[in-house]
């Protein structure tokens, strides 16, 4: 699939602000929770409405949705609000429902993405419309499988696309829901630099209080917009409660959160600038986590050495570490005296640790 610049003129198109704001609630549960909660995005920074209709749940017995009713509760929307709607599809039926409602954003969920049977029967479903597409990230942190999803549509003739990076789900229990591994969505962008890339802080977090962070990450990584699950009674909500704003508190993040819109050679060189820090700091903290990761490994084994009476240190292995790493330094350009000094550091520390397991 080539790049190509067509793949972002829909954000113009239709007028829809930059950042692109996507916000509703999770899941439509009523006619009137939906008209009161879009009616409170009216005039705000959201430009598309979103509430999902049929529900993937990850347990069977919990609300799935209240079906294609709710379709028709969107088309008031539209009708009343001037907001596009927008709704998940997870089948070829959902799509039909969807095309004869005239929903005018539909979205690929992670749940779908995984499945290349389930996104090839979507995309020939949607064949020879013009919708927007939005292709959300799988549920595991595979970027082949994300770029596929974009590409088969892209093959079915659909050529306005998006992706939305929601996260990813991990067996370790991190701060978020959904785990961000900003670098997988960092080589996305690289690998499509005009696709429209749309963060939705709501099922990164799984909770309100680190959206705003979650968000301004995103703005300084130069996603082009932002899907924010909202609702008049979040607490309450049949679904995500946890998770999900109010339209006001939404309008306050907003106004809080630093967009850089402004282009003047100066600007410009300040918003790159901000970029390639954020790239920067998103592979620090990953050096970081990898360093965490690798010492635990270094205690299982000073754990083993002790139980076994084995000396902490063995040169031999040690030295073919090393003669591999500065191998594999070169191909990325690293000399080797930096490898050599790097691995000295990380190796005494591993020491120290493995020191303090067999004299503790
Ligand atoms: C959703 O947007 O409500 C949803 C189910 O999201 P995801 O597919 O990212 O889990
Ligand atoms: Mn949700």
């Amino acid at each position: 699939m080539e790049n190509n610049k067509d793949m972002r003129t829909w954000l113009n198109d239709f007028g829809l602000s930059h950042p692109l704001v996507i916000a509703g609630p999770c899941s439509a549960e009523t006619e009137d929770q939906v008209l009161k909660i879009a009616h409170e995005l009216k005039d705000t920074d959201a430009t598309v409405f979103r509430a999902g209709i049929w529900k993937p749940r990850t347990r069977p017995g919990m609300f799935e949705g209240v079906g294609a009713i709710g379709l028709k509760w969107l088309q008031r929307v539209k009708k009343e609000t001037g907001m596009l709607i927008a709704t998940e599809v997870a089948n070829a039926a959902h799509v039909k429902l969807a095309l004869e409602h005239d929903i005018d954003i539909l979205w690929i969920g992670a749940r779908s993405t995984v499945s290349p049977f389930i996104v090839q029967e979507i995309a020939d479903a949607l064949n020879g419309t013009d919708k927007i597409v939005l292709v959300k990230n799988p549920v595991n942190p595979d970027l082949a499988l994300w770029l596929g999803g974009i590409e088969r549509l892209y093959s079915a003739n659909i050529k306005k696309l998006g992706a939305i990076h929601r996260g990813f789900s991990t067996y370790e229990k991190t701060r978020y829901r959904n785990n961000p591994e900003w670098q997988l969505a960092i080589e996305f962008q690289n690998r499509f630099p005009d696709l429209p890339l749309i963060c939705d802080p709501s099922h990164i977090a799984g909770r309100r209080d680190i959206l705003q962070e979650i968000c301004q990450t995103a703005l300084d990584l130069n996603f082009d917009g932002l899907m924010v699950e909202t609702h008049w009674d979040p607490d309450n909500a049949w679904s995500d409660a946890a998770q999900q704003i109010t339209p006001a508190v939404l309008i306050q993040m907003m106004k809080d959160l630093k967009i850089r819109t402004e282009t003047s050679d100066a600007v410009e060189f300040t918003n790159k600038l901000n970029t390639l820090r954020t790239q920067i700091d998103v592979i620090d903290h990953g050096m970081i986590d990898t360093l965490g990761k690798r010492m635990k490994v270094a205690l299982s084994i000073g754990e083993l050495k002790k139980q076994n009476n084995v000396a902490v240190l063995q040169s031999k292995r040690w030295n073919e570490i090393l003669g591999k790493m500065i191998l594999e330094g070169q191909e990325k350009g690293l000399s080797e005296e930096f490898i050599l000094r790097m691995f000295k550091a990380i190796h005494q520390e591993s020491i120290n640790h493995q020191e303090r397991i067999i004299n503790g």
